[in-house]
């Protein structure tokens, strides 16, 4: 294939941003987004108090609750580089959304509070991050506000979360005495609150300010010359190799709201975040440089345009070049697809594309017959990407139309959100009753709201409570097992589960029947 095409897929740069909520995720986002013109204005955050929203909230349930439900993608370029973000959900009750989408990005930017430290969603996140190998980039938020010593800071990283940090720049103070950061990258000091002009100020071969600067007089500075001492000398060396596997952590300071610091980050970040990786297949690896096209959906969203009702799988290109209107094998049913219909996204903005390339995530519309974790190739060999994540749900509520007659909106509507991944459904095999499963409360709230706004049907949803979900390894099954404490129900593949109340239920369950198996598919993970 041509040039060019190895260049397009070597300038991309996939990342999702990672974080506790209210660390600055929304915030960082914007401004990055300002520095690739993809937006003018920075919509307000919290838009509860000033009723401008963040571009990357776009959904009315965001709105109201100020949290951000799904994951959007964003697309712009800076300098040499194409960047797509994948934006996360950072309540708990949603990170199923977020771990699918850690499969379809290159790198992650993790967002830490400076005050507050490592927060626990954080650390959930990061695991999993550090499990796939996936490259992560911190920046330390906040810095204009009185946080934790940067030293503490570190420390944290290196014990809560295992990994060695290497500060790419290092704050002046912080707070009310935040003078800036000292760049060990680009050997400068980058003043805060300062005039583009003197903004930044170059430092010698020994990192240090030569001639006269007020900013010597200050103790600040001096206090900084010698954490940058120990940290030549007794922290980690700088490695691009121990980066690219996830062993290594580059660090950077700044605010976001200030938009400090976030420039130097977005073009450090760009040097050393790695390109389009390969991926694993059950044909084995396959090169992003490879001329044949293939990706995979990580996510299925109805309604992203209420007024369509439609509905868009997101896929993230893993090899060769996407042209609309090419027919492609969908291997899972053998059937071949002509991709007609693709969108690229900002936001609520979206537009059509007629080309992409490797690390590229595009939004195909569905009819109705993709399923997350699904194969689109042009090859003929029928090979698959390796199985996404799955979450055995553990919370269950039973739902039903308050109205008889919108029998037909409640089935559509609760299809459709079913697909996409958030929540489970199940039918008792003795009533038929329809059982939600999902594996936060906020979730059925969500389900709840958009019954309500975009299929217009009231739900009853009752609290069944937590359960054990297991499957049947054998479909066959005496229906006269099933009881309240062990409740038979059907999932919407057909799969056969019980529902047990709490452990003890389920081992006495396998007690007395043994011929009776059964499995948990996050076991086989
Ligand atoms: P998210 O929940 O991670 O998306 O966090 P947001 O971007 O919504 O930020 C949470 C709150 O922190 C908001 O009130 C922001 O204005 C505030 N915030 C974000 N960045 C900074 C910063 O650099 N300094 C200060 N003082 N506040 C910030």
């Amino acid at each position: 294939m041509s040039k060019n095409f190895k260049q397009d897929v070597l300038s991309r740069r996939t990342f999702a941003i990672i974080s506790h909520p209210d660390a600055g995720k929304t915030t960082l986002t914007e401004k990055l987004l300002l520095f690739g013109g993809a937006i003018r204005d920075a919509g307000t955050v919290k838009g509860k108090k000033t009723g401008k929203y963040a571009t990357s909230d776009w959904m009315e349930i965001e709105k109201q609750r100020g949290i951000s439900v799904t994951s959007s993608v964003m697309q712009f370029d800076y300098q040499n580089a194409r960047v797509n973000i994948l934006d996360t959900p950072g309540h708990q009750d949603f990170s199923e959304d977020t771990y699918r989408t850690l499969t379809a990005v290159d790198s992650a930017v993790m967002i830490i509070d400076s005050a507050k430290g490592i927060e626990e969603q954080t650390l959930k996140l990061f695991k999993v991050c550090k499990m796939r190998g996936i490259p992560i980039f911190t920046f330390i938020n906040k810095l204009d506000r009185q946080g934790k010593p940067p030293l503490e800071l570190l420390a944290e990283l290196e014990e809560v979360m295992g990994i060695e940090s290497y500060p790419m720049n290092w704050p002046i103070g912080m707070g009310k005495e935040f003078l800036g950061i000292y760049d060990r990258f680009y050997k400068r000091i980058e003043q805060f609150r300062v005039e583009d002009t003197e903004k930044y100020i170059p430092l010698n071969e020994d990192g240090e300010i030569e001639g006269d600067h007020s900013i010597k007089q200050d103790s600040l500075y001096d206090q900084t010359l010698e954490e940058i001492m120990l940290l030549n000398e007794a922290g980690n060396e700088f490695s691009e190799e121990k980066i690219n596997n996830g062993d290594l952590t580059p660090v950077f300071f700044g605010s976001a709201l200030s938009n400090f610091g976030v420039q130097t980050f977005l073009e450090t970040y760009l040097q050393f975040a790695p390109s389009p990786q390969a991926r694993k297949s059950s044909m084995g690896e396959i090169d992003p440089l490879s001329e044949e096209f293939s990706g995979f959906i990580f996510k299925i969203q109805a309604n992203m345009n209420p007024a369509h009702r439609d509905r868009i799988a997101f896929l993230r290109i893993c090899s060769g070049k996407f042209e609309r209107g090419m027919t492609v094998n969908l291997p899972r049913t053998g059937k071949q697809v002509k991709l007609a219909q693709s969108t690229q996204f900002m936001a609520d903005d979206r537009s059509t594309v007629n080309e992409a390339v490797s690390g590229d995530i595009i939004g195909l519309y569905d009819p109705g017959f993709y399923q997350i974790g699904d194969t689109l190739t042009v090859s003929k060999n029928a090979f698959q990407y390796e199985k996404l994540p799955q979450f055995t749900p553990e919370l269950f509520v039973k739902v039903t139309a308050k109205n008889v007659m919108k029998q037909k909106h409640f089935h559509k509507g609760i299809q459709q959100l079913v697909q996409e991944g958030a929540i489970q459904l199940y039918k008792t095999v003795k009533t038929e009753d329809y059982l939600l499963g999902a594996v936060g409360q906020l979730q059925f709230e969500v389900f709840e709201h958009r019954m309500r706004n975009e299929y217009n049907v009231e739900v009853i949803m009752e609290h069944v409570g937590s359960k054990i979900a297991r499957w049947l390894v054998d479909e066959e099954v005496n229906e006269n097992l099933s009881s309240g404490r062990s409740l038979l129900v059907e999932d919407r593949f057909g799969k056969k589960a019980f529902l047990f109340e709490n452990e003890f239920a389920l081992r006495w369950f396998q007690d007395k029947n043994p011929e009776v198996k059964l499995y948990n598919p996050m076991d086989e993970q």
